[in-house]
């Protein structure tokens, strides 16, 4: 199927093609049509998938149908974190560059007020928010949702865990009945599926597996390592590998993040911190940074798995595993972006096997163990038992970290 196919304003099909997509994903064939036609959407769809356009470009054709009237706001996107509102937003400048006129801004915590104000006095077609926020200016009477048409709620799970039910109930009262819901959500069950049946009317509910050519194509693998020094010094060894273009390591916690970007920066790595105790201005530099290619190392916390879409990085390292096995495929979903290879590499303490056997299990999938030669762990750590799934070991490409710096599976 083409882009020229799904009936959508031609200056978005010219926005899609100079973006340089060939054709909708699965998520996109699915959820345009239905949503153009108005009605309510439940999408289930993986990360990488493409649903931000699946969402954008339905709500973009609308707004391009006609023109607003006064200062009401027609589309309003909820998302959980500011870094996926900015991630959005630029998606909303990519795909609405040919439409005159559009004016779309963010309202995210984190960012001062007096930009914010500035932006709503005028008129605004669509925004995109974190709930607290918006509900800060809804109910100063700072932003209109009586003409809204639309609502996307973008990663519906993310949000209702950190906590914005009560924001989004609140929310959810000043927007007219009369309007079009989509919500996007990795699971759609539980109180997922209770918000649904709040928020939307007889919708229609896609769920999506990857895409031909777009699934997420990354290879996983696991190295145990005996203490803290032991994972630094094979952090050390993985970043000198030559196929690694640009890294993500994730840990635990922001002092860490800190420590290990400051290791890594006297070794001689050109690196980066990002983590929630930096303001936004130094977020978005860094951000930036690594989006220019003068950043090869991200050292983030958690914050950074969500909405961080830069197609240079090759490699996620978990220098410490997630607490959730959730977040591990979050995590490993920075690399790999719209169809393109990845490498996703955990280190785990001996005594995690069981965090490691949730992912597996969570994600049906093995995680290879591997070693570096010369930095093999003390301990012995093997993995005997398999995990319920039969799904086969990740496939091996010879393109990437693995074989070449040493490793053995
Ligand atoms: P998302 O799932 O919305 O985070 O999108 C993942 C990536 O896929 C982003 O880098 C998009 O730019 C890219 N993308 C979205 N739609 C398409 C498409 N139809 N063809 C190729 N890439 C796409």
């Amino acid at each position: 199927m083409a882009f020229a196919e799904l009936d959508l304003n031609p200056l978005l099909v010219k926005a899609a093609t100079a973006a340089g997509y060939l054709q909708p994903t699965a998520v996109q064939q699915q959820a345009i049509p239905a949503a153009l036609s108005g009605r309510d959407l439940l999408v289930s769809s993986q990360t990488g998938s493409g649903k931000t356009a699946a969402f954008l470009l339905p709500c973009l054709h609308r707004l391009a149908e006609k023109p607003g009237i006064g200062k009401q706001t027609r589309v309003l996107v909820l998302t959980p974190t500011r870094e996926l509102a900015q991630q959005i937003l630029r998606s909303a400048e990519t795909y609405g560059q040919f439409l005159p006129g559009l004016r779309s801004i963010i309202l995210a915590g984190g960012a001062p007020f007096g930009p914010q104000l500035r932006q709503l006095e005028r008129r605004v077609d669509l925004i995109v928010a974190t709930p607290g926020r918006l509900l800060d200016h809804l109910q100063r009477g700072r932003v209109d949702l009586s003409g809204l048409q639309t609502l996307v709620l973008d990663e519906a799970d993310r949000m209702l865990d950190m906590g914005f039910t009560d924001d989004l109930d609140a929310i959810l009262a000043k927007a007219p009945d009369a309007r079009q819901t989509l919500l996007f959500s990795a699971t759609l069950e539980g109180v997922v599926g209770r918000l649904a049946m709040r928020v939307t009317r007889d919708p229609l509910r896609i769920e999506v597996e990857a895409a031909p050519g777009m699934e997420v194509r990354i290879e996983q693998s696991l190295l145990f390592a005996d203490d803290r020094s032991h994972k630094a010094k094979l952090l050390d060894s993985v970043l000198r590998d030559v196929s690694l273009s640009q890294a993500v390591v994730f840990t635990a916690t922001k002092r860490s993040a800190d420590e290990i970007s400051g290791e890594l920066r006297q070794q001689g790595h050109a690196v980066e911190a990002l983590h929630g105790d930096m303001n936004q201005r130094e977020r978005n530099w860094t951000l930036q940074q690594l989006r220019t290619g003068r950043v090869r190392v991200l050292v983030a916390t958690d914050v950074a798995a969500r909405g961080l879409d830069v197609p240079g990085i090759t490699h996620v390292i978990n220098f410490d595993l997630p607490r959730k096995a959730e977040d591990y495929v979050h995590r490993i979903g920075r690399t790999g972006r719209a169809g393109r290879e990845g490498v996703a590499i955990s280190f785990a303490a001996h005594q995690e096997k069981r965090l490691v056997r949730d992912i597996e299990r969570y994600t049906a999938q093995t995680i290879r163990v591997g070693t570096i030669v010369g930095l093999e762990p003390k301990a012995r750590s093997s993995m005997p038992s398999r995990p319920r799934s039969s799904a086969p070991a990740p496939r091996r490409s010879s393109g990437n970290g693995g074989t070449r710096s040493g490793w053995r599976a």
